[in-house]
């Protein structure tokens, strides 16, 4: 925790639940910019006595800059009239797992059994991370209080600075640390959770799962689950956002006479009519045999079939023949329509 950022907040005179406190959020990553800076950090490692060497902040500490929002608020708390913040209560992290769906699954979802490993609240202690049983005793360094307050000389003045106790790390009172968890409060637990994938989904659509992260610090809210999709290729359907896409091969003679084939789908096996005369490259819409629109399943892309005319290289000489036939009877008509 650093000493430096309390000051930056205390600038900003947030108080937590305060509504707005998106928007102050973003003044807070500001303040991170600022400290990023290489330059300015220069500047307040000048001045700031516990300086951000000092204090053991380097740049890792800011991986979750939710972390660093919710440990200012945490150093907020012990400043106002309410004094020492005993629960320190804090959100637990988020968790991310990445699922891999098939073709299939993605366009007309799926409900998946996913095994995740996260923190859970340590039931010996209750999360509380202290000894059943054991007693606690108040914390002499910060008299119970949580936090200690350091005066710090800047060129601007001296500043009071607030900080979380290091010897009882903000609860305000020692104890004998739970077996279990170490004194953490959580454990490593592995959980099978059941998931309902929707229809729709494609690569890198997040889904969050609420409150299936980590737990909260003593008796804070868990944090969520993202799911993070990925969709492995189908070998002849390639998707576009909702429509899916399909190159099919037709003889010339089917082209000009026009026919009706089998086409793969999402739905299976599906006849779809050549009308005679079809031009090379032409595109045939499949209607509603796309992908189901994310969270509107009721409503369907297209299936885009791209008609590849086929041009065969060799004849036999009875077909040679009919071509030739069929060019004379060409010439012909042309010489005709020229008269
Ligand atoms: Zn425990
Ligand atoms: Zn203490």
């Amino acid at each position: 925790m650093s000493t430096n950022l309390v000051f930056f907040i205390w600038n900003l005179g947030l108080t937590k639940r305060e509504p707005g406190a998106e928007k102050k959020f973003k003044e807070i990553s500001n303040a991170y910019e600022v400290l990023s800076d290489d330059e300015k950090r220069s500047l307040y490692d000048k001045y700031g006595e516990a300086g951000l060497k000092g204090s053991g902040m380097g740049m890792g500490d800011f991986s979750n800059p939710f972390d660093l929002f919710e440990s200012l608020f945490d150093g907020m708390n012990g400043m106002g009239s309410r004094g020492g913040s005993r629960s320190r209560a804090m959100e637990g992290e988020d968790e991310v797992y990445n699922l891999v769906l098939n073709f299939k699954e993605a366009v007309f979802g799926v409900e998946k059994e996913i095994e995740i490993t996260r923190l859970e609240s340590c039931s010996t202690c209750n999360g509380s991370g202290a000894k059943p049983g054991s007693k606690t005793s108040k914390c002499s360094t910060c008299g119970g209080q949580g936090q200690v307050v350091q005066s710090t000389r800047t060129p601007l003045g001296i500043f009071q600075q607030v900080m979380t106790c290091s010897a009882c790390e903000g609860r305000g009172e020692l104890s004998t640390p739970c077996n279990t968890c170490r004194g953490e409060g959580r454990v490593k637990r592995t959980k099978r959770i059941s998931l309902k994938v929707p229809a729709g989904v494609d690569s890198g659509s997040r889904l969050r799962v609420r409150s299936e992260g980590n737990a909260g610090r003593r008796g804070g809210p868990p944090g969520d689950l993202f799911v993070i999709i990925e969709v492995l290729s189908d070998p002849v359907l390639k998707r576009d956002d909702t429509n899916i896409l399909y190159t099919c091969k037709v003889s010339y003679i089917d082209a000009i006479l026009g026919t009706t084939m089998k086409v793969p789908t999402v739905d299976g096996m599906v006849d779809l009519k050549i009308p005679s005369g079809t031009q090379p490259g032409t595109t045939l819409v499949m209607a509603k045999k796309g992908v189901p629109l994310l969270n509107k399943s009721n409503l369907r892309g297209d299936q885009l079939v791209r008609v590849q005319v086929e041009i065969p290289k060799r004849l036999s000489s009875e077909e040679k023949k009919l071509v030739e036939e069929l060019s004379d009877l060409n010439k012909t008509k042309t010489a005709n329509a020229r008269r």
